[in-house]
Protein backbone atom coordinates (compact mmCIF):
# COMPACT_ATOMS: atom_id res chain seq x y z
CA UNK A 1 0.00 0.00 0.00
CA UNK A 2 0.95 3.30 -0.70
CA UNK A 3 2.70 5.00 2.11
CA UNK A 4 2.61 9.08 2.95
CA UNK A 5 6.06 10.53 2.94
CA UNK A 6 6.34 13.27 5.57
CA UNK A 7 9.51 15.30 6.04
CA UNK A 8 11.06 15.07 9.39
CA UNK A 9 10.85 18.73 11.67
CA UNK A 10 14.20 18.27 12.31
CA UNK A 11 16.51 16.57 9.70
CA UNK A 12 13.93 17.34 7.00
CA UNK A 13 14.42 13.76 5.42
CA UNK A 14 11.82 12.01 4.46
CA UNK A 15 13.05 8.28 4.84
CA UNK A 16 10.98 7.01 8.06
CA UNK A 17 9.24 4.09 9.75
CA UNK A 18 5.66 3.56 11.97
CA UNK A 19 6.20 3.46 15.45
CA UNK A 20 2.69 3.81 16.97
CA UNK A 21 -0.58 4.21 15.03
CA UNK A 22 -2.66 6.00 17.39
CA UNK A 23 -6.39 7.25 17.23
CA UNK A 24 -6.36 10.29 14.73
CA UNK A 25 -2.76 9.63 13.52
CA UNK A 26 0.33 8.00 14.25
CA UNK A 27 4.10 8.25 15.51
CA UNK A 28 6.68 7.41 13.12
CA UNK A 29 10.36 7.96 13.60
CA UNK A 30 12.70 9.71 11.29
CA UNK A 31 15.38 6.63 10.16
CA UNK A 32 17.82 9.54 9.43
CA UNK A 33 18.02 11.68 13.30
CA UNK A 34 15.79 9.09 15.02
CA UNK A 35 13.27 11.64 16.32
CA UNK A 36 9.80 10.44 16.42
CA UNK A 37 6.95 12.74 15.45
CA UNK A 38 3.39 12.90 14.93
CA UNK A 39 1.76 12.54 11.46
CA UNK A 40 -0.41 14.58 9.96
CA UNK A 41 1.27 17.36 11.63
CA UNK A 42 -1.38 20.06 12.72
CA UNK A 43 -1.09 23.77 11.21
CA UNK A 44 -0.31 26.71 13.81
CA UNK A 45 -3.83 27.72 13.36
CA UNK A 46 -5.20 24.52 14.94
CA UNK A 47 -2.73 24.44 18.02
CA UNK A 48 -3.68 27.81 18.43
CA UNK A 49 -7.19 26.87 18.89
CA UNK A 50 -6.02 24.06 20.93
CA UNK A 51 -4.19 25.66 23.32
CA UNK A 52 -7.44 28.43 23.68
CA UNK A 53 -9.75 25.58 24.79
CA UNK A 54 -10.61 26.24 28.47
CA UNK A 55 -10.24 22.40 29.20
CA UNK A 56 -6.26 23.10 28.70
CA UNK A 57 -6.11 26.16 30.54
CA UNK A 58 -7.57 24.37 33.58
CA UNK A 59 -5.24 21.72 33.16
CA UNK A 60 -2.40 23.32 32.96
CA UNK A 61 -3.14 26.00 36.62
CA UNK A 62 -3.54 22.70 38.26
CA UNK A 63 -0.09 20.75 37.17
CA UNK A 64 2.33 19.53 39.34
CA UNK A 65 4.51 21.92 37.17
CA UNK A 66 2.40 24.70 38.80
CA UNK A 67 3.50 23.90 42.69
CA UNK A 68 5.69 26.17 44.39
CA UNK A 69 7.82 22.95 46.13
CA UNK A 70 8.47 21.70 42.48
CA UNK A 71 9.85 24.66 40.83
CA UNK A 72 12.00 25.14 44.24
CA UNK A 73 13.41 22.04 42.90
CA UNK A 74 13.77 22.50 39.07
CA UNK A 75 15.76 26.13 40.30
CA UNK A 76 17.92 24.11 42.43
CA UNK A 77 18.79 21.75 40.09
CA UNK A 78 19.30 24.20 37.36
CA UNK A 79 21.96 26.26 39.98
CA UNK A 80 23.91 23.10 40.15
CA UNK A 81 23.81 22.65 36.83
CA UNK A 82 25.12 26.26 36.41
CA UNK A 83 28.00 25.48 39.37
CA UNK A 84 29.09 22.66 37.79
CA UNK A 85 28.77 24.05 33.47
CA UNK A 86 29.26 27.63 34.34
CA UNK A 87 30.51 28.55 37.82
CA UNK A 88 31.31 32.18 37.14
CA UNK A 89 28.25 32.87 36.00
CA UNK A 90 27.06 32.39 39.63
CA UNK A 91 29.47 35.05 40.78
CA UNK A 92 28.42 37.51 38.29
CA UNK A 93 27.04 41.08 39.85
CA UNK A 94 24.69 41.59 36.29
CA UNK A 95 23.27 38.16 34.80
CA UNK A 96 20.40 37.96 32.74
CA UNK A 97 17.98 34.92 32.32
CA UNK A 98 15.37 34.02 29.57
CA UNK A 99 12.82 31.31 30.72
CA UNK A 100 11.00 30.62 27.12
CA UNK A 101 7.89 28.88 27.80
CA UNK A 102 7.29 30.62 31.63
CA UNK A 103 3.76 29.12 32.31
CA UNK A 104 2.90 31.10 35.39
CA UNK A 105 6.42 32.61 35.77
CA UNK A 106 7.00 30.25 39.26
CA UNK A 107 10.59 29.66 38.36
CA UNK A 108 11.27 33.03 37.17
CA UNK A 109 10.29 34.35 40.87
CA UNK A 110 13.02 32.19 42.23
CA UNK A 111 15.29 33.33 39.65
CA UNK A 112 14.59 37.62 40.61
CA UNK A 113 14.58 36.87 44.47
CA UNK A 114 18.25 35.40 43.81
CA UNK A 115 19.46 38.41 41.75
CA UNK A 116 19.20 37.62 37.96
CA UNK A 117 17.78 40.35 35.56
CA UNK A 118 14.73 37.94 34.03
CA UNK A 119 12.97 37.53 30.82
CA UNK A 120 9.83 34.86 30.43
CA UNK A 121 7.98 34.24 27.35
CA UNK A 122 5.13 32.45 27.56
CA UNK A 123 2.18 31.37 24.25
CA UNK A 124 -1.10 31.39 26.50
CA UNK A 125 -2.00 34.78 27.40
CA UNK A 126 -4.02 33.54 30.32
CA UNK A 127 -0.40 31.97 31.87
CA UNK A 128 1.16 35.11 30.66
CA UNK A 129 -1.18 37.37 32.44
CA UNK A 130 -1.01 35.12 35.99
CA UNK A 131 2.89 35.57 35.45
CA UNK A 132 2.65 39.63 34.81
CA UNK A 133 0.89 39.77 38.11
CA UNK A 134 3.46 38.12 40.29
CA UNK A 135 6.45 40.11 38.16
CA UNK A 136 5.32 42.73 36.41
CA UNK A 137 6.81 44.12 33.06
CA UNK A 138 9.18 40.69 32.44
CA UNK A 139 6.71 38.58 30.40
CA UNK A 140 6.31 38.63 26.62
CA UNK A 141 3.58 36.59 25.06
CA UNK A 142 3.97 34.97 21.67
CA UNK A 143 6.47 32.71 20.24
CA UNK A 144 9.70 32.83 20.75
CA UNK A 145 10.70 32.88 17.02
CA UNK A 146 8.48 35.79 16.38
CA UNK A 147 9.11 37.80 19.32
CA UNK A 148 12.20 40.69 18.87
CA UNK A 149 14.74 40.34 21.16
CA UNK A 150 18.24 41.53 21.51
CA UNK A 151 20.81 39.19 20.20
CA UNK A 152 23.79 37.73 22.26
CA UNK A 153 21.78 39.37 25.61
CA UNK A 154 21.56 36.51 27.68
CA UNK A 155 23.56 34.26 29.81
CA UNK A 156 21.41 31.48 30.19
CA UNK A 157 18.69 30.02 28.34
CA UNK A 158 16.11 27.87 29.95
CA UNK A 159 13.05 25.78 27.61
CA UNK A 160 11.20 23.31 29.84
CA UNK A 161 8.82 21.28 28.43
CA UNK A 162 8.46 23.42 25.01
CA UNK A 163 10.35 21.48 22.40
CA UNK A 164 8.15 18.74 22.22
CA UNK A 165 4.77 21.12 21.24
CA UNK A 166 6.77 23.09 18.96
CA UNK A 167 5.91 22.57 14.66
CA UNK A 168 9.40 23.81 13.57
CA UNK A 169 11.53 23.07 16.99
CA UNK A 170 14.56 24.04 14.81
CA UNK A 171 13.71 27.33 14.09
CA UNK A 172 13.10 27.92 18.17
CA UNK A 173 16.79 26.38 18.51
CA UNK A 174 18.42 28.57 16.26
CA UNK A 175 16.67 31.68 17.50
CA UNK A 176 17.71 30.63 20.55
CA UNK A 177 21.30 30.18 19.88
CA UNK A 178 21.15 33.75 18.63
CA UNK A 179 19.25 35.20 21.73
CA UNK A 180 23.02 33.50 23.95
CA UNK A 181 25.64 35.98 24.37
CA UNK A 182 28.94 34.25 23.33
CA UNK A 183 29.83 32.22 26.62
CA UNK A 184 25.89 31.69 27.27
CA UNK A 185 24.16 28.16 28.29
CA UNK A 186 21.25 26.79 27.29
CA UNK A 187 19.32 24.08 29.22
CA UNK A 188 17.02 22.07 27.73
CA UNK A 189 14.23 19.50 29.25
CA UNK A 190 11.58 17.07 27.27
CA UNK A 191 10.32 13.89 27.94
CA UNK A 192 13.01 11.21 26.99
CA UNK A 193 11.54 8.45 24.36
CA UNK A 194 14.03 6.17 25.76
CA UNK A 195 13.08 6.23 29.48
CA UNK A 196 11.75 3.36 31.00
CA UNK A 197 8.15 4.46 31.51
CA UNK A 198 7.89 4.94 27.59
CA UNK A 199 9.72 1.57 26.93
CA UNK A 200 7.51 -0.23 29.62
CA UNK A 201 4.17 1.50 28.16
CA UNK A 202 4.51 1.85 24.38
CA UNK A 203 2.00 3.66 22.87
CA UNK A 204 -0.08 3.86 26.31
CA UNK A 205 3.10 6.22 27.58
CA UNK A 206 1.59 9.20 29.18
CA UNK A 207 3.57 11.48 27.44
CA UNK A 208 2.27 10.52 24.02
CA UNK A 209 -0.93 13.41 23.96
CA UNK A 210 -1.03 14.49 20.24
CA UNK A 211 -1.92 17.05 19.38
CA UNK A 212 0.48 18.78 22.73
CA UNK A 213 3.29 17.03 21.97
CA UNK A 214 4.17 16.19 18.58
CA UNK A 215 8.09 15.72 19.04
CA UNK A 216 9.56 12.89 20.59
CA UNK A 217 13.44 12.46 21.69
CA UNK A 218 15.50 10.41 22.80
CA UNK A 219 19.71 11.84 23.70
CA UNK A 220 20.28 10.80 20.32
CA UNK A 221 17.61 12.95 17.99
CA UNK A 222 18.14 16.29 21.03
CA UNK A 223 21.68 16.03 19.88
CA UNK A 224 20.76 16.19 16.50
CA UNK A 225 18.70 18.88 16.51
CA UNK A 226 21.76 21.16 18.34
CA UNK A 227 23.86 20.36 15.58
CA UNK A 228 21.53 21.23 13.72
CA UNK A 229 20.43 24.34 15.16
CA UNK A 230 24.17 25.49 15.20
CA UNK A 231 25.32 23.93 18.83
CA UNK A 232 28.70 22.74 19.06
CA UNK A 233 29.27 21.83 21.66
CA UNK A 234 26.36 20.05 24.35
CA UNK A 235 26.20 17.44 27.14
CA UNK A 236 22.97 15.22 27.49
CA UNK A 237 22.08 13.57 30.50
CA UNK A 238 18.62 12.02 31.96
CA UNK A 239 16.91 12.54 34.90
CA UNK A 240 14.18 11.59 36.97
CA UNK A 241 12.80 14.59 38.56
CA UNK A 242 9.01 13.42 39.71
CA UNK A 243 6.93 11.66 41.71
CA UNK A 244 5.34 8.74 39.80
CA UNK A 245 1.66 9.70 40.47
CA UNK A 246 -0.29 6.11 38.84
CA UNK A 247 1.77 4.16 42.05
CA UNK A 248 -0.01 6.11 44.77
CA UNK A 249 -2.24 3.74 45.14
CA UNK A 250 -0.41 0.39 45.23
CA UNK A 251 0.88 -1.47 48.08
CA UNK A 252 3.57 -0.06 50.20
CA UNK A 253 6.29 -2.52 49.38
CA UNK A 254 5.68 -2.19 45.18
CA UNK A 255 5.95 1.70 45.67
CA UNK A 256 9.22 1.59 47.35
CA UNK A 257 10.44 -1.52 44.75
CA UNK A 258 9.18 1.06 41.85
CA UNK A 259 10.49 4.22 43.20
CA UNK A 260 13.67 3.05 43.64
CA UNK A 261 13.89 1.18 40.57
CA UNK A 262 12.83 5.01 39.11
CA UNK A 263 15.84 6.97 40.66
CA UNK A 264 18.31 4.87 39.09
CA UNK A 265 17.06 5.07 35.67
CA UNK A 266 19.30 7.94 35.16
CA UNK A 267 22.22 6.12 35.45
CA UNK A 268 21.06 4.05 32.48
CA UNK A 269 19.89 7.05 30.15
CA UNK A 270 16.68 5.65 30.73
CA UNK A 271 15.28 8.52 33.27
CA UNK A 272 11.88 10.16 32.42
CA UNK A 273 13.46 13.43 31.41
CA UNK A 274 16.13 14.09 28.72
CA UNK A 275 18.27 17.55 29.57
CA UNK A 276 20.62 19.21 27.47
CA UNK A 277 23.03 21.81 28.53
CA UNK A 278 24.03 23.26 25.17
CA UNK A 279 27.08 26.21 24.80
CA UNK A 280 27.53 28.43 22.57
CA UNK A 281 31.36 29.50 23.48
CA UNK A 282 32.74 28.67 19.56
CA UNK A 283 30.18 31.24 18.09
CA UNK A 284 32.92 34.00 18.42
CA UNK A 285 35.49 32.19 16.41
ZN1 LIG B 1 15.06 13.46 11.11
Amino acid sequence: MFSKMYRCPVCEQTSHKDLYKLDNGKLITCKNCQLAFYVPRPTSEELADFYDQQSYREDYTQSIMSSQDFTKNRYQELKRIIAKYHPDLLKQNSKSFLDIGCGLGNLLQFAIADGWQITGTELSPIAADQADKKIRNHILVGDISALDLPENSFDLITIYHVIEHLIDPILTLEKLQKLLKPDGILFIETPNLNSLGARFRGKNWSNIIPPEHINYFNSKSLGNSLEIAGFDEFIIVTNAPYKIEVISTWNKLLQIVVSSIYKLTPLLGLGAALQAVAFSSLKSK
